[in-house]
């Protein structure tokens, strides 16, 4: 309902005499850069409380967003920036003049595809040239990681096929691709892996994914959870809260989570003093609201995992001594509470029950892609035939067109 509002409102605006521009985010801006350069009034930001502010750190390069300006392009209406793939930031001119601050859930569709081809180099660059989709050929590839050794068992002419979910924004794919179920054959012998509750399990039921992290600080305390999307009941607005916070004393240690190499220890706006770690496959973790680094810990330094790295505190935008912990996979924030202290998982009783229907089915599924070598969309294909003039905002240009 509330989101089916906001669509009509956006249209609304964007069709009375304006051009909105799409562009991606720059590599190493800040929002409160962005508001300076679009001669945008910093208090803008300077007015945001301290959840908002740590938000505003999560505006991912490359990401796209759209800026709406009026027909003479003297001033700007409207700003959309996504900060993940369900929230995005809506400044709004009022007739005054005045600019407003809001979250709102971005507007998208999800299409379900599936397709089978058969390998001629590499699983990746195969997936790619048939699908021209880079981000799927990666999570692909990221699946099967701790499972099938694409380098040594694969074989031309093997087969892979698989079933995934892509969302699209304004008729655009956006977002990173979902693999609900995959199969890939090493001389002609099937693997399966099926999504199943947000993780990897293969047909006996055994999660594939094995990355191991540790907690952060020793007792663990949590004060403020994970949350992509909520509305506030009482601010009456959308929050998110894209990590975990943990209550501490100042001065106790903070741990790394996974060994890793430090790709930034410094100073990030609301996030006060923030250690950022970058572990294989994909994985980031931050640290922030520190008290201070532990010495000789700076960018480009290897820990293990398990090591201090720092102490926690309550720089930048905090009420109280905590650790604000963030795990990022690929970019994209996930729930750290759902990864630590967790080993490899299997399925018991009613779960598995349940997860053996549904991998049957998918099974099937795959099994029938494959045997047909149904081919995929491209996905420019996918852009184009999903899109309709009623869901895209008036006079859309690209910047780099
Ligand atoms: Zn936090």
């Amino acid at each position: 309902m509330i989101r089916a509002v906001w669509l009509i409102l956006i249209l609304a605006v964007m069709s009375v005499g304006s051009v909105t521009q799409r562009a991606p985010w720059p590599q190493g801006e800040s929002f409160l850069h962005f508001l300076e350069h679009n001669n945008l009034p910093q208090s803008i930001y300077w007015n945001l409380d301290k959840e908002d502010k740590e938000l505003c750190e999560e505006i991912r390069a490359g990401v796209t967003y759209y800026v709406t300006r009026d027909d003479n392009l003297t001033h700007i209406e409207q700003v959309l920036i996504p900060i993940n793939e369900e929230l995005q930031i809506h400044i709004k001119r009022d007739e005054k003049g005045n600019y407003t601050f809001e979250m709102i859930p971005i507007l998208y569709e999800e299409v379900t595809e599936s397709f089978a081809i058969s390998i001629n180099y590499s699983p990746y660059s195969d997936i790619k040239k048939a699908t021209n989709n880079g981000l799927l050929a990666k999570a692909f590839v990221d699946a099967f990681a701790n499972s099938v050794d694409f380098r040594s068992g694969l074989q031309k002419g093997d087969k892979v096929s698989l079933v995934y979910t892509e969302k699209l924004r304004l008729g655009r794919p956006f977002g990173m691709p979902v693999i609900k179920a995959a199969m890939v054959q090493t001389r002609k012998k099937p693997h399966y892996i099926f999504r199943y509750n947000g993780r990897y399990f293969d047909d006996k039921a055994r999660e594939v994914e094995s990355f191991v992290f540790r907690k952060p600080v020793n007792n663990v305390r949590v004060t403020s959870r994970f949350t992509l999307r909520r509305w506030h009941p009482v601010l009456h607005r959308y929050r998110a809260h894209l990590g975990v916070d943990l209550g501490g004393r100042t001065g106790t240690p903070v741990y790394a989570a996974a060994d890793g190499r430090v790709v930034y220890a410094g100073r990030l706006g609301g996030y006060g003093n923030v250690i950022k770690i970058r572990h294989r496959d994909g994985f980031l973790t931050l640290y922030a609201h520190l008290h201070k680094f532990r010495s000789g810990i700076r960018r480009g330094k290897y820990v293990k995992k398990g090591q201090v790295i720092g102490y926690i505190g309550s720089t930048g935008m905090s009420t109280g001594p905590h650790l604000h912990f963030g795990l990022y996979k690929n970019g994209r924030p996930m729930n750290p509470l759902g990864v630590i202290k967790i080993t490899k998982k299997r399925l018991y009783g009613k779960t598995r029950k349940e997860f053996i229907r549904y991998a049957k089915k998918m099974k099937q599924e795959l099994d029938r892609v494959a045997e047909s070598l149904q081919p995929p969309r491209r996905l420019d294909d996918i852009s184009v035939t999903k899109m309709s003039i009623e869901d895209l905002p008036q006079k859309v240009a690209n910047k780099n067109d």
